[in-house]
């Protein structure tokens, strides 16, 4: 396995807009390795999410844990979604607390829609459309926009809730574990 270095706030690659994989490309050799050490420095850095441009990598590709709501004190499977497309469904947006492994030590509240449905490539190449609210619509919303170049400070409505993790902690966080 292989950690890969985590661009950081900054870096223009975190601005650029990633290209959509081809079907045959996500079968390769070189992308099941990608995916794989994507899902090892997600987990090395214990992010939910990771996408192929805070690796470096200009691909529409990302990773994530999504919890699947049932009580399993274990850790979500992680998943990788390639060419994602969100579709919002409804008109509820929740603001809620988010961090990001390009911005270190930094949290704050940004508004998303509450329920997506989003259709992508899994990594053998198949088809998927999944359903999403609340946590993982948030992970998802969060990780698509680095596709595209948008980093969550981007999405807040103000930055009167931007806050230092030791503050969060110390201020804001609901259940210390
Ligand atoms: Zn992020």
């Amino acid at each position: 396995m292989s950690i890969l270095k985590v661009a950081r706030m900054g870096h223009p690659v975190l601005r650029a807009k990633a290209r959509p994989l081809e079907k045959a490309e996500i079968r390769t050799a070189a992308m099941q390795k990608l995916i794989d050490d994507m899902i090892d420095t997600m987990s090395e850095y214990h992010g939910v999410g990771l996408a192929a441009p805070q690796i470096h990598e200009g691909l529409r590709i990302f990773v994530a844990a999504l919890d699947a709501g049932d009580d399993d004190e274990d850790e979500a499977e992680p998943i990788a979604l390639i060419n994602p497309e969100i579709t919002v469904v409804g008109s509820d947006v929740v603001e809620d607390w988010e961090g990001c492994l390009s911005i270190p030590d930094i949290r704050g509240r940004v508004p998303r829609a509450r329920e997506i449905k989003v259709r992508a490539f899994d990594r053998t190449g198949a088809r998927i459309e999944l359903s999403a609210h609340d946590f993982p619509a948030r992970v998802i919303q969060h990780e698509t926009d680095h596709l595209d170049g948008v980093l969550f400070f981007d999405r807040m409505k103000s930055l009167a809730s931007m806050t230092f993790l030791d503050e969060y902690s110390r201020y804001w966080r609901k259940d210390p574990d």
